[in-house]
């Protein structure tokens, strides 16, 4: 390396420090504060980090509802729509158009019917369709424990409650729909 370094951005770069003093690893994406998710040191923006396909690293339990929320409602269309129905007059199909119209409005129906397998469908992936966020830097790595993913930041957290709550009436409303 000469003295006139033609990388001048790697050899500038500062260190990001949190206001705690532990070392960044990145800012936040609404109000620029550097955070340090692994020291558990970041702004109330920081809501999880998304990694190989899992949410981990969560701050609060938005998420842990959400899932469950998402669970409870794949398992009552599994067994009230698909298998409970099986001897009724009406279609599968049918119930299908019964369940959109009593759920026209619900983002968790629409992203349901939207989708070619809605059954395979992990409660991380449907939470990063569902709920409005912004991504921190994509941190990959290698070696043994190699994998890839990104922080989860959003403005509102109260969001993610009221969803998986909108979600769990959906299921309910399902349930009651064809138990009765
Ligand atoms: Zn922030």
């Amino acid at each position: 390396m000469s003295a006139d370094n033609d990388d001048p951005e790697i050899e500038f770069e500062e260190v990001l420090m949190t206001p705690n003093g532990n070392e960044a690893r990145e800012r936040c994406p609404i109000c620029n504060r550097p955070n340090s998710p692994g020291a558990c040191d970041t702004c109330e923006h920081y809501f999880a980090a998304y990694w190989d396909g899992d949410i981990i690293w969560e701050i609060g339990e938005g998420y842990q509802k959400f899932s469950e929320a998402w669970g409870l409602l794949l398992g009552v269309i599994y067994e009230t729509v698909l298998f409970q129905n099986q001897d009724h007059q009406k279609t599968k199909s049918d119930l299908w158009k019964d369940c959109q119209n009593k759920a026209k409005e619900n983002k968790a129906w629409d992203e349901i019917i939207n989708n070619n397998d809605p059954m395979d469908m992990e409660p991380a992936e449907a939470f990063l369709n569902l709920i409005p966020y912004l991504s921190g830097p994509t941190i990959e790595t290698d070696g043994m424990l190699s994998g890839s993913g990104h922080s989860i930041y959003m403005e509102d957290r109260g969001i993610v409650v009221e969803l998986a709550e909108e979600i769990t009436n959906l299921a309910n409303l399902i349930h009651m729909e064809f138990n009765q």
